[in-house]
């Protein structure tokens, strides 16, 4: 038995047998592409795959501990068609080397994958055109935005384009460009580094704003950029936040990340978010109904990074436990990673939810102003504590600072019609329904 083998024979002392047979049993381990220091195993698809990773990856690492005395890398890799085979599909699993991701482009990242909605649609546009038109029109390309938004897909996106056009892409984190440099310089082999970097055709760059008071890289990563934009080869660079508002990084670099084209990416609106989960859906095989899929969408945060993972775990559940994906399946499965405030929801965090999104003062929809959004939003905070908390109608009377439990049981019937006619009031109640039930999976 080779040492994978065993080592997922160990593994099956520890876990149920149903767990086992699952998912642990459909590995099979590489011994051609493990090294002393990685463990290399297949498994027959994505989602079994991301399950693995999630779940078992640690207790894998940690069985090789002890069976070898070093903690290897270990890597979960999809068995797939040769093309992928030769695209190298590895996915790294181990929590620390997570982030310093290979110079690979995951080839899912596509253009056709890429959900368009209001909040991308400028960069995705500017994306498109740079893949079409690589170094001639914006260079650099600078797509900011939040975390999980979609910077890192539509920058690979472009980047799968230009590959199969049979251009040289190197995509990297800039830790990564930062460790390569120092590497070099500590081995006195710039002349490497510089060859890299500068004869490709597009460089893609992930995360500038990590380059903050780096200042060596900093000029270094100057003078990359300057031959390569000279050449007219393309460069695409993403940060949280807009060049100009990076701390610590030189002013000349500042100005040549706004030369090109800066675009940014906001927060998808509930539709897109829904499109999304959608898309990956369809990607990863799983069916899903439209209501569970609204109900995800109003779970999760803006972060989509997430859905994938979300997607993952209500897969393996099902399967394990052979039932459908429901609603009520969904907020089970989910339970752990909703916060705790579930269980005693009050009347002051109706509020501050309801007024943040409706951008309302909560002193407003306790006042008797009448102006048309502060009585609506006035109607859902009544109508979601109602729904949520045990306060009395006579109670409610008083807080909202209404007359008596008549005006609230009147302004209910009002709720309760337009449930039925307004299809974005509706909608609206749900979201924030949602929200209140289940804080933001983070
Ligand atoms: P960022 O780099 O902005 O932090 P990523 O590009 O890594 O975010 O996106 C996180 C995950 O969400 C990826 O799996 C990506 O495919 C997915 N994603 C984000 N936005 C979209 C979108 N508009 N359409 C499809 N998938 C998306
Ligand atoms: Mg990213």
């Amino acid at each position: 038995m080779n040492i994978g083998d065993s080592i997922l024979a160990m593994l099956k002392s520890e876990i149920s047998e149903n767990e086992y047979k699952r998912y642990i049993k459909q590995l099979h381990f590489s011994t051609a592409e493990s090294r002393s220091n990685s463990a290399v195993f297949i498994a027959p698809n994505p989602l079994i795959a991301n399950w693995i990773k999630t779940k078992y990856a640690d207790k894998i690492a940690h069985l090789y501990e002890v069976k070898t005395g070093t903690k290897p890398s270990v890597y979960i890799k999809v068995k797939g068609t040769e093309k992928e085979e030769r695209r190298k599909s590895v996915v790294p699993v181990i929590s620390s080397t997570e982030k310093a991701a290979s110079s690979l482009l995951n080839p899912s990242h596509t253009f056709e994958n890429f959900v368009v909605g209001g909040s991308n649609q400028f960069a995705f546009a500017s994306a498109k055109s740079v893949s079409e038109k690589q170094g001639e029109i914006y260079n650099p390309l600078f797509i900011y935005g939040g975390v999980g938004l979609g910077k890192t897909h539509l920058m690979q996106a472009v980047g799968n384009v230009l590959q199969q056009h049979g251009k040289s892409v190197i995509y990297t984190s800039i830790e990564q460009f930062v460790n390569d440099f120092t590497r070099h310089l500590r081995n006195q082999t710039m002349d490497r580094f510089k060859d890299k970097y500068r004869k490709c055709d597009a460089l893609l760059i992930d995360d500038v704003q990590f380059l903050s008071n780096k200042n060596q890289t900093q000029e270094e990563f100057f003078h990359t950029f300057e031959t390569l934009r000279n050449e007219g080869k393309q460069i695409i660079l993403t940060a949280d936040k807009h060049p100009k508002q990076i701390a610590g990084l030189e002013e000349r670099l500042k100005s040549r990340f706004e030369w090109g084209l800066v675009a940014d990416i906001q927060p998808p609106e509930l539709e897109t978010k829904i499109a999304i989960i959608k898309k990956k859906c369809e990607i990863n095989r799983v069916l899903l109904d439209n209501e569970v899929i609204n109900y995800i969408a109003t779970i999760i945060s803006n972060n989509a990074r997430e859905i994938e993972g979300i997607l993952s775990k209500l897969h393996a559940y099902s399967q394990l436990m052979h039932v459908d994906i429901t609603i009520e399946f969904v907020k089970n499965v989910l339970k752990e990673q909703l916060t705790e405030q579930r269980e005693n929801i009050n009347i002051e965090q109706i509020m501050t939810t309801v007024a943040k999104d409706l951008n309302v003062k909560p002193s407003e929809i306790r006042s008797k102003n009448r102006s048309r959004n502060i009585v609506y939003s006035r109607r859902i905070a009544i109508f979601l504590a109602r729904e949520h908390t045990p306060m009395s109608m006579p109670q409610l009377a008083q807080y909202f600072g209404m007359k008596d439990h008549t005006a609230i049981s009147h302004t209910m019937k009002k709720i309760h019609q337009l449930l039925k006619d307004d299809e974005d009031f509706k909608v609206k109640i749900e979201e924030l329904s949602n929200k209140i039930t289940a804080s933001p999976v983070s």
